[in-house]
């Protein structure tokens, strides 16, 4: 699961790799492991999808991707499932504000813990004080860097504060504050961000497959009623049907954020099989791949960890 990468005008972000990065992963794993979507797919509705079996995904629909990787992938003649979430793909630039809020904390501030020190004051001064303390604590802190190792204790702060207690209207209200305190739109931020529909056109015609990841990317899927949930993806669905002239059959779960529900919602589209967002456990009994809309995917930032481990 690859999510950004950084060279030429896409500067290095949280958690972003470059091409030569990408390149001794794919080297480190076997170019050769790589299955396309295609041979995927195929052993999938034949029920032969091993264990071993591998395949490349890059989600949110980043230029980044199409610019530092697609290159790569074209030079080892690999294909790849790209999940887009489509608001910000037809003009909704408010929608990936995650995205913006991205670039703004990794553009506007000399390190990550400098955003940090700016943000958790401001939820502080804005009355959250006191649930924070009592929501982010050190088992909870513990416990999900146990799931995402490469997060530092902040990284897990930050999420636990933004998903658990501010919620989205909440946290967009502190972020559009920082950023209008400190200058740029959000339409200079959202510049070169996303790709556009002639990017995902030209990567169907190559070959790669392009699958949902909700409409507006919400921070907590689950938590949204059934009708809301179904909006989300029908909405994906309709644009990828419309731009990439096939129905959509995959899907990864924006932020990991699913429940039955939403499965029954993604069936019902006609949807074959879906990713997660970690290798953890995905029920009570330990299974990482309890069925097919729930498969692990493992982050790349682990994967560089073991190259690096490997030199
Ligand atoms: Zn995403």
């Amino acid at each position: 699961m690859f999510h950004h990468l950084h060279g030429g005008q896409h500067q290095s972000v949280q958690g972003s790799i470059s091409q030569e990065d990408l390149e001794a992963i794919l080297q480190f794993v076997g170019v050769q492991r790589f299955l396309t979507p295609m041979q995927w797919l195929e052993k999938l509705d034949s029920d032969r999808l091993d264990p071993e079996d591998l395949c490349l995904t890059f989600d949110d629909g980043l230029l980044c991707q199409f610019d530092i990787a697609l290159p790569l992938l074209e030079k080892y003649r690999l294909n790849a499932f790209w999940f887009v979430y489509s608001g910000v793909f037809e003009g909704q630039v408010q929608l990936g504000k995650l995205e913006i809020y991205r670039a703004f904390r990794c553009q506007y501030f000399p390190t990550i813990d400098d955003f940090y020190t700016v943000f958790f004051g401001r939820v502080f001064d804005a009355g959250f004080g006191e649930t924070t303390s009592e929501v982010v604590t050190e088992a909870r802190i513990r416990q999900m860097i146990s799931v995402f190792p490469f997060y530092s204790v902040n990284d897990v702060r930050f999420r636990l504060v933004r998903d658990l207690i501010l919620g989205r209207r909440e946290y967009e209200l502190i972020m559009d504050g920082l950023i209008h305190d400190r200058g740029p739109s959000l339409n200079e931020l959202a510049k070169g961000l996303w790709m556009s529909d002639e990017h995902l056109k030209y990567l169907t015609d190559q070959g790669h497959v392009v699958g949902l990841h909700s409409y507006s990317h919400p921070t907590a899927l689950a938590d949204l009623p059934y009708a809301e949930q179904r909006e989300e993806y029908q909405k994906n669905y309709q644009h990828i049907l419309r731009v990439c002239g096939r129905p959509p059959v995959a899907v990864a779960h924006p932020t990991n954020s699913y429940n039955q529900e939403t499965i029954e919602i993604l069936a019902g589209l006609g949807i074959r099989f879906g990713f997660r967002s970690n290798m953890a456990a995905a029920n009570a009994i330990g299974q990482s791949n309890p069925n097919p809309y729930e498969m692990a995917r493992e982050d790349n930032a682990n994967i560089q960890r073991m190259v690096g481990a490997s030199k």
